[in-house]
């Protein structure tokens, strides 16, 4: 789960991290009233969930209540990237010196979490990670006791910080941010740009945090303020249904009972040359209701040539998911060719009832594989 920019910066601020004044607004008048209150120059800033905003002309500078109002009017409604911008934050405009880079990400391949630091902020990191590698500091967090202060110190004089004080906000700053990355299990969280300003102090302008979706339910406050307008609406069926649905590039749709089962089955696809349209778990007690829904969704991707049902029956009868098939496809109607791999309880009834329906059965997974894999060539 992504946050805004908005959100993001109310979670840094419950953790001391220095943000900047202001509010979110989704029209013009209210943009001008936040102005008002603050009293002085400000920036506006589009809430979507896109990098390069600033780049997109999505951050706007504003002298007066005015011209913050027109600014916003400018920015609200504007396409960046694709997304429409629905709100925008209105926060005190910073003068500064300089722009930092600052962020805790989960480190898959060593294990741990990563701080990640550059002198080289205000730019993308992945820019940065192309034209100056030599410009990131990466320091990984003591993975018993997390960032200790000698480490935090540590990265700060590896971006070049000197002043004393400065040195110690910045520690500060790594340190809160590492607590927060702990404390609301995420995934990411960056400040870009974290600025020194012109009196010499710190402060955070930018940041972004990414959730571990598997982890939302020990937060439900954070999970109450997701936004899902920059979802595929297909996945937010699937979430609102429970099924475990993520879409990709290939042309083979894969209805699967099992996360495992699932993996597998895009393993033995791409095996024999084929390219799964999507990752889909239907979970146990595959219902009429629910295959019924997991093929609205599948065969909503134009580019899905062929669909491919690997059902494993354990406590989840064959017979009971052959029906949820044949009575979901009566309700569905399409062209689009059907393999089918029913094993386990009851299997042989539910050979039986599809072989009264025009799918394309299949005794193993690699049968059914090969049988979907030569469909979709046929059918591209
Ligand atoms: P992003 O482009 O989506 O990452 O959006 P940012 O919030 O990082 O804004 C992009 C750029 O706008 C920053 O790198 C700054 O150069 C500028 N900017 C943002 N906030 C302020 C501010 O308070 N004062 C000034 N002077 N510039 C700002
Ligand atoms: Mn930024």
């Amino acid at each position: 789960m992504k946050l805004h920019e908005y959100q993001a910066r109310d979670l840094l601020e419950k953790y001391g991290i220095p943000v900047t004044g202001g509010g979110v607004a989704t029209t013009p008048t209210e943009a001008c009233a936040i102005a008002e209150r603050l009293g002085r120059r400000v920036v506006v800033k589009a809430q979507v969930f896109v990098g390069g905003r600033g780049k997109a002309g999505g951050v706007k500078l504003a002298d007066t209540p005015e011209q913050t109002e027109q600014v916003a009017s400018q920015i609200l409604g504007m396409q960046i990237k694709g997304l429409t911008v629905e709100k925008v934050l209105v926060a005190e405009a910073i003068s500064y010196q300089k722009e930092i880079y600052l962020s805790a990400i989960l480190d898959r391949t060593s294990k741990q979490v990563m701080m990640i630091a550059s002198a080289e902020g205000g730019v993308e990191i992945e820019e940065v990670a192309k034209s100056n590698p030599d410009a990131i500091i990466k320091l990984p967090a003591h993975p018993m006791l997390g960032l200790q202060e000698y480490q935090a110190r540590e990265l700060a004089f590896a971006i070049g910080l000197t002043d004393t004080k400065q040195v110690r906000q910045f520690a500060q700053i790594a340190t809160a941010l590492y607590r927060v990355f702990v404390a609301s299990d995420a995934s990411l969280v960056e400040i870009n740009p974290l600025v020194i300003r012109d009196d010499g102090n710190l402060q955070a302008l930018d940041s972004k945090v990414l959730l571990d979706d598997s982890a939302l339910f020990r937060h439900p406050d954070l999970a109450a303020i997701r936004d899902t307008s920059d979802e595929p609406e297909v996945e937010q069926i699937a979430r609102q249904s429970d099924l475990t649905f993520i879409k990709l590039d290939g042309t083979i749709g894969c209805m699967v009972n099992g996360a495992g089962l699932a993996m597998a089955t895009m393993d033995v696809v791409k095996l024999y040359g084929g390219s799964p349209a999507n990752f889909l778990d239907i979970g146990g007690g595959a219902s009429k209701e629910r295959v019924k829904v997991a093929l609205q969704i599948i065969l909503a991707d134009p580019n899905v040539k062929a669909v491919m049902f690997n059902i494993f029956g354990g406590i989840t009868r064959v017979d009971e998911v052959a029906r949820g098939i044949i009575a979901a496809l009566e309700e569905v109607p399409t062209n689009v060719p059907m393999v089918a791999r029913l094993t386990g309880t009851n299997e042989e009834e539910g050979r039986r009832l599809l072989a009264e329906s025009r799918l394309i059965p299949a005794m193993t997974l690699a049968e059914a594989a090969q049988k979907a894999v030569a469909a979709a060539q046929a059918g591209a």
